[in-house]
């Protein structure tokens, strides 16, 4: 990729609420502020990781970019076109290049169909591989290709979702989302579900994949360790914002919002006189539907200042690619 490359994927402003409703009537008495003002790009064969505490709006954020949910307001540009106002029939299209894979890999696979009908369901909405003479024979293979590209063996082809373990589904997931050659995979908590043991096989065959396809990947997660190790970048979410936006290995060593701070102080570490030193965040999230003035950590922030109940803080780029909204950011 050349660094003045433009962006796979630029998302402006995106907003997404969702109406609060109370009485009989179903009258309108508040909104959830789920994403409230989201900005970032993801470039040609990059991961950006999206961490953040249960709640935070980041799974809202990569449902919006599909138009899963549809956004409130905000640009969504995937490969130079306006997503949020496609037509019906030019985002079923557009869906074919971007996709996503669940958190959860037992209600994300029908039941019903087996693993070679779910891995085909996407031939039999957009048509058979491209270039195919017989359709059937093309479908077949590219089927029997991706079984074997995520692991599982053309046996597993004709059994349903039951027979399989979690590791096993989330490797079908994945085999489905990558069976129209997309550019760029959504990955909403994709090993969370899993059992430790198999997670770092699932991270090894998500990097795999994306090496061989040229793949760009939005990976969410509320772990911060396993992000790290994904991501090419990363950006922190709180209350329906990205608070701080930094490449990973910056991120990781000189993170300077004070939420983000917090964040990393909390992943475990095996040391217990190292765990004594370090204070991981505390308090609850404030409710989406009314969010704090000001900048929404303060409640929970110890390092606040009057000026945070009062002015929300802007995004400032503190040194190059670094992206933070603290006030304690735009002093020094
Ligand atoms: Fe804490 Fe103020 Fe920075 Fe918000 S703006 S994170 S309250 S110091």
């Amino acid at each position: 990729m050349a660094p003045d490359s433009p962006p796979l994927l630029k998302v402006t402003n995106l907003v997404k609420l969702f109406p609060v409703k109370k009485g009989v009537f179903g009258k309108v008495v508040g909104h959830v502020h789920a994403v409230d003002g989201v900005t970032f790009a993801v470039m040609k064969g990059e991961t950006l990781g999206l961490v953040g505490e249960s709640g935070c709006g980041k799974t809202t954020v990569g449902r919006a970019l599909l138009r899963l949910v549809q956004p409130t307001s905000g640009s969504v540009v995937f490969n130079g076109k306006e997503v949020t106002k496609l037509p019906s029939y030019q985002l079923r299209s557009m869906r074919k290049r971007m996709q996503i894979v669940f958190q959860d890999p037992y209600s994300s696979l029908d039941p019903r169909m087996t693993i070679e009908r779910i891995v085909g369901e996407g031939f039999a909405i957009h048509g058979p591989p491209k270039g195919a003479k017989d359709p059937n024979i093309a479908r077949r293979e590219r089927i029997h290709d991706l079984i074997e590209q995520v692991g599982l063996s053309h046996d597993h082809l004709s059994r349903l979702p039951h027979e399989f373990s979690g590791g096993q589904r989330q490797r079908i997931a994945l085999a489905r989302a990558l069976a129209l050659d997309p550019d760029f995979v959504v990955l909403d908590e994709p090993t969370s579900a899993l059992d430790v043991s198999v997670q770092a096989q699932a991270l090894n065959l998500l990097k795999r994949l994306q090496g061989k396809f040229g793949l760009s990947y939005l990976f969410i997660s509320h772990d911060l360790s396993v992000v790290g190790h994904m991501s090419d970048r990363i950006a922190v979410m709180y209350l329906g914002r990205i608070v701080e936006l930094a490449p990973a290995d910056v991120f990781l060593r000189h993170a300077l919002h004070p939420y983000t701070q917090a964040l990393i102080a909390s992943i475990p570490i095996p040391d217990p006189k190292m765990r004594k030193d370090r204070k991981g965040i505390e308090g609850e999230v404030p409710s989406p539907t009314n969010p704090p003035k000001g900048c929404r950590f303060h409640p929970r922030c110890t390092l606040a200042m009057d000026m945070c109940r009062t002015k929300e803080p802007v995004m400032a780029e503190v040194e190059p690619g670094h992206f933070v909204a603290c006030h304690l950011c735009a002093k020094a």
